[in-house]
């Protein structure tokens, strides 16, 4: 038979076994690919779950497909450019900002300007959504049925070569009853949860194609768990707005390595994996892992009160850990979650990659085990070694984001990008989004981690931690229960910032003083809260700006009132200087004058603003300029008094400070509002 002769030709029937997303990405190409060719194709998909609406032209079906939902850039890129409009209805929330939470601090990366990510349903669940129950797969296979698929209702129980060498389907229709179905090509795209947490490789259809093509050997998965809880869109729009959260680490007792947090309406997803749920026996055990997972006290910190909300639904699907081998033989050929995905992230990318890719190689090379090893067999090899890296990316961030050591170092390297870097060139955040996102291979991704550019920022982190350390050790500052977080602002952000100050006040900063540093945080509590923490300034119950050597009081005047007087004393070298509040503007700001023996025209400005999504934003600003003396004896000791107070003490003490400011702010913010 010649080379041409196998691939598919005018009035083939082609059967796809499965109406995910792996099943409707296939149709679709082959659909358009084949018009471009003149070729007349009969693609039938056969789908287990029956419609929600038997009756109208809406091509979603019952259940859900188990996933976190979320959409990557990269796939959204690849649907736009094949005008494959996700609409708004399906969409459930569009992502700004992705945090990666891990032991020591959190990491905020920005979802690039230019990119897109979002959140939606995969299926009809969870069951208490309101009006129409849009999902990603009935949108996708409505796009298959446009292109001009028939959608045929049933499972498909077994493939077998018939007589003539084509392969033929039983399948059970949802009146029970057996039929067969002959095509020119099969492609199976079931996923891996057709019985869902059932390990696939016993299922009945992956043994009879094992039996068309014994090299084929199926890829192994491990256990995960989703629960959907229907916690309210007000609640989501101010804790996690326009956010996602992926948090390395769990607890001694519930033994996490990877868990999503994703906002979707007025629900959060949450989707997990880690020893705790490869040990654990589901769904027996889904009462506990959610009780445990909402109290711990990383997660009560984002989502206070989180414990209390009503569960809408769970699942245990299992993912896919390894891609399998010959997932092809003679006219047919597996694809999407069934074959592999890329590790931990973008499944949905994966099933895209592995769908268009053996469209083409049917469409062009021919659909005989030779042509499909040829063309498709190069998605399934990148698949494979794509998971290699992939395991390396996993195990290298694990440890940087779970060991509080390494954790610590990355993130001062994260922190310093931005406080020193321009915005294009920071390379640790550019890796830290592409693992996050997945919108890079994992080759990639690993090659940018082991590059020099990376080392270089990890490296000065390193050495920046060790120096925060042996001071926060001088100083006394004791991190204890507080959260961290960044506190930084962007380099690019710092001039804005400084104007909205300045305006605010009513008067110049100065253009460019010896010292200027900013720190911002977001708080969850009001301006008053806030303000009421910030009088503790310099009072003996105060837990933030407390020295070790260094006696901080307030010594005349009333907290927070044009008037009151700070004094910082220094004993041992004798210095001192008193922070004078000058001027206070309502609830929102407060500027402190220093006296001019050590430094001059010294500010501190506290200024509280709200967010966007409800909260406060605690801005600090801090600037003066060195004394420079006259003579020479003068200036050489304004020269040593420079050392003693080097700019990085600033931005320990006031990280220090700010953290634990927002920590005291929201657990009594957070306690009033519990019931
Ligand atoms: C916990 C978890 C979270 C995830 N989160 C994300 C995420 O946020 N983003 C992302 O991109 N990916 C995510 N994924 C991966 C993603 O879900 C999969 O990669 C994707 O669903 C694969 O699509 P598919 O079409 O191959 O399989 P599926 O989506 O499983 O679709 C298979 C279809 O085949 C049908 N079917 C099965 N057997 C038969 C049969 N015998 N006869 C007829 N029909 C059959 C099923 O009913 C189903 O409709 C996640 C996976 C898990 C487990």
């Amino acid at each position: 038979m010649s080379f041409q002769s196998m691939s598919l030709q005018n009035g083939d029937r082609v059967a796809i076994v499965g109406g995910g997303p792996a099943g409707s990405f296939f149709a679709i190409h082959l659909l358009r690919e084949a018009r471009h060719l003149h070729r007349q194709l009969d693609v039938v998909i056969v789908e287990k779950r029956g419609p929600t609406d038997q009756g109208s032209d809406d091509y979603q079906c019952k259940g859900c497909n188990f996933c976190a939902g979320l959409i990557s850039p990269r796939l959204n890129e690849i649907l736009g450019a094949q005008g494959l409009v996700v609409p708004d209805e399906i969409i459930q929330g569009h992502i700004d900002y992705v945090w990666i939470h891990g032991q020591w601090k959190n990491f905020r990366l920005r979802v690039p300007k230019d990119a897109q990510m979002y959140s939606v349903f995969r299926g009809s669940l969870p069951g208490r959504r309101m009006g129409r129950p849009a999902g990603f797969d009935g949108f996708l296979l409505g796009e298959a049925v446009k292109e001009g698929a028939r959608i045929q209702y049933g499972e498909v129980q077994a493939i077998a070569y018939g007589a003539s060498g084509m392969p033929n389907l039983t399948v059970r229709a949802p009146s029970g009853e057996v039929v067969s179905l002959h095509a020119s090509f099969v492609s199976i795209a079931t996923g891996i949860n057709a019985h869902c947490g059932f390990d696939y490789r016993d299922d009945g259809l992956i043994a009879s194609a094992k039996r068309m093509n014994p090299a084929f050997v199926p890829g192994k998965s491990r256990k995960a768990f989703i629960f959907e809880l229907d916690v309210g869109e007000d609640y989501l729009g101010r804790n996690i707005n326009r956010e996602i959260y992926f948090i390395e680490y769990g607890s001694k007792h519930l033994a996490l390595e990877h868990t999503a947090l994703i906002p979707k309406g007025r629900f959060l997803t949450v989707a997990m994996i880690g020893k705790c749920i490869d040990e654990a026996v589901l769904p027996r055990d889904s009462q506990r892992i959610v009780r445990d997972f909402l109290t711990l006290p990383q997660i009560d910190r984002i989502l206070p009160g989180i414990a209390a909300a009503p569960l809408a639904c769970a699942c245990a699907p299992r993912m896919t850990v390894t891609t399998a081998t010959f997932p092809f033989g003679d006219r047919f050929a597996i694809i999407g979650d069934a074959v592999g995905s890329r590790l931990n992230k973008d499944g949905l990318y994966s099933a895209h990659a592995t769908a268009s890719r053996l469209a083409e190689t049917v469409l062009h090379d021919g659909v005989d085990k030779q042509a499909l090893a040829r063309g498709y067999g190069k998605t399934v090899k990148w698949l494979v070694a794509d998971n290699r890296f992939g395991r390396m990316v996993f195990a290298v961030s694990r440890v940087a984001f779970t060991m509080p050591v390494v954790s610590r170092i990355m993130y001062q390297a994260f922190a310093t990008e931005f406080k020193v870097r321009d915005e294009r060139s920071r390379p640790l955040s550019v890796v830290l989004w592409k693992i996050a996102s997945g919108t890079a291979d994992y080759r990639e991704v690993l090659r940018e981690m082991c590059g020099y550019a990376v080392l270089r920022s990890i490296l000065s982190g390193a050495v920046v931690t060790l120096r925060n350390v042996a001071f926060e050790l001088l100083f006394g500052l004791k991190w204890g229960e507080y959260g961290r977080y960044p506190t930084v602002v962007l380099k690019e952000k710092r001039e804005v910032l400084k104007e909205q100050l300045a305006s605010g006040l009513g008067m110049e900063l100065g253009k460019s003083p010896d010292f200027e540093r900013m720190y911002v945080i977001k708080i969850r509590g009001s301006e008053e809260e806030i303000m009421e923490e910030i009088a503790k300034f310099g009072q003996p119950q105060a837990r933030f700006v407390k020295l070790r050597f260094v006696d901080i009081r307030q010594v005349q005047g009333i907290p927070n009132q044009v008037g009151s007087v700070i004094r910082y004393r220094i004993p041992l070298a004798g210095l001192g200087a008193k922070l004078r509040l000058t001027k206070s503007v309502g609830f929102e700001t407060l500027l402190y004058q220093v006296d001019e023996r050590l430094v001059d025209r010294a500010k501190l400005i506290f200024n509280v603003t709200p967010t966007k999504d409800g909260n406060r934003r605690l801005s600090i600003y801090t600037a003066f300029d060195y004394k420079k003396g006259k003579g020479l004896a003068s200036r050489m000791m304004w020269k040593g008094a420079r050392l003693l107070f080097p700019g990085f003490v600033h931005d320990i003490v006031w990280n220090h400070a700010l953290c634990t400011i927002k920590e005291e702010v929201e657990r009594k913010h957070d306690h009033a509002l519990r019931p």
